[in-house]
């Protein structure tokens, strides 16, 4: 028996990005000691206090099925959240719960597109973007971020692309603060790209479970801008601001009408998220903006050490890195590519990052290095990747230059 083209066709034509992250897997696997800086996970578990919030209600019998949209303490609390960050009116019925961004981002693209509609998103991107829009049924459509333009798109990039498709493009899916490039989009470039939806009729997808991770600048949800509110869905996360990635939880945020929509696509798809899961949600965000600082601080120090040892050589050199938990390096002048140097980090050093060419086209040439070990180790595995570029570079510039 043969499975559906929709599955098939989630990954197909060529690597899924993720060749160096499984040697890294087998190696370790194998007993051999590899520094693992590939995946955006906390090196802290998910805090107690959380998890006990979570046995209270599961043996307090919150067990059962939970209302598909969320309960409404939940979806309450997440509109007072946002309506307090965006300044936007935002009431419990603009929120549905979901499980996990990830499948927010499905679910989104799902209620923002029909079977064939282009949908944009920006290289460099998160490697699931392009298996998610075409798994929702898209017509995936990358737009090159260039790297003089701190990784943040060009409305006329983005309109050349809605042309190029013949103008039936549906949606934007954009990012920030952004994973891999770290990126935080201002006031202007969110205007511009918010006026392009307006123009071509998109929807504005925005990605913003990095939005409590910010070193540079501050978040701004293009929700809060003139006119996008009703053409915007948010997409959010208590992954990254409170270490819960396992506990599968985020939310959509958007107009009433089209979370009335999704709240049918839930009740077909997952039929409601734990309840027990729910309270531990509710708990965590009730733990304020003090416990998000105290979970993002470990990825500030951590960037402000990267900053520091890239900039005492001259041979790698850091895109700015303005949020996120990441640190993207580019390695051009190694005379390698993204994957190669990614290889020879692994091989030599026994150090895994992300090559930069698993995030898309815009990033080759870079690594994404994340920040998520503890920081002595970061710093000695910075410093040996650095001493590694510069072995490179000197072998490429051949025995003249030594
Ligand atoms: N968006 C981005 C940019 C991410 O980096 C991630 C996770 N790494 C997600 C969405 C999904 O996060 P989750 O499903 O854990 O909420």
């Amino acid at each position: 028996m043969t499975v559906s083209h929709r599955i098939t066709q989630i990954t197909a034509g060529g690597s899924d990005g993720w060749g160096l992250f499984r040697k890294a897997r087998r190696m370790i696997e194998a007993g051999i000691p590899v520094t693992e800086l590939t995946i955006g996970e906390h090196d802290i578990r998910t805090d107690p206090g959380i998890l006990d919030a979570m046995n209270r209600a599961a043996l307090g019998g919150h067990t059962g099925y939970a209302a598909v949209p969320g309960i409404a303490g939940l979806r309450a609390e997440i509109a007072r959240r946002v309506e307090a960050q965006s300044g936007v009116a935002t009431a419990p019925e603009n929120v549905l719960i979901v499980p996990g961004g990830q499948a927010g981002l499905f679910m989104a693209h799902l209620a923002a597109c029909d079977a064939g509609d282009g949908a944009l998103y920006v290289d460099p991107f998160y490697a699931t973007y392009p298996g998610t829009l075409r798994a929702a049924g898209t017509a995936a459509l990358p737009v090159v971020a260039r790297a003089e333009d701190g990784f943040v798109p060009r409305a006329s990039d983005l309109e050349a692309a809605i042309d190029r498709h013949g103008g039936r493009v549906r949606s934007l899916l954009i990012n920030t603060p952004n994973n891999p490039t770290g990126a935080v989009y201002g006031r202007d470039a969110l205007a511009e790209i918010g006026a392009l939806c307006q123009r071509r009729d998109l929807w504005l997808i925005s990605d913003e479970v990095y939005e409590g991770q910010v070193w540079e600048g501050e978040h701004l949800s293009p929700r809060a801008l003139s006119g996008l509110g009703e053409r915007t869905l948010v997409v959010g996360s208590m992954s990254k601001g409170h270490a819960m990635t396992g506990s599968r939880i985020g939310w959509i945020v958007g107009p009433e009408g089209a979370i009335d929509a999704l709240e049918d696509l839930a009740t077909h798809m997952t039929y409601g998220i734990p309840g027990f899961v729910q309270d531990a949600a509710l708990h965590a965000l009730r733990l304020g903006p003090a416990f998000e600082a105290e979970v993002a601080a470990p990825f500030r120090r951590r960037r402000d050490i990267a900053q520091r040892l890239v900039a005492a050589q001259p041979v790698v050199r850091a895109v700015p890195m303005q949020g996120a938990m990441y640190a993207l390096l580019d390695i051009r002048a190694t005379g390698l590519d993204g994957e190669a140097f990614a290889e020879a980090l692994l091989e030599r050093e026994r150090i895994a990052v992300m090559p930069g060419e698993s995030f898309g086209r815009a990033a080759a040439g870079h690594v994404r290095v994340a920040l998520t070990v503890e920081d002595t180790q970061l710093e000695a595995a910075l410093v040996r990747l650095l001493a590694l570029a510069g072995e490179l570079a000197r072998e490429m510039a051949g025995p003249q230059a030594r």
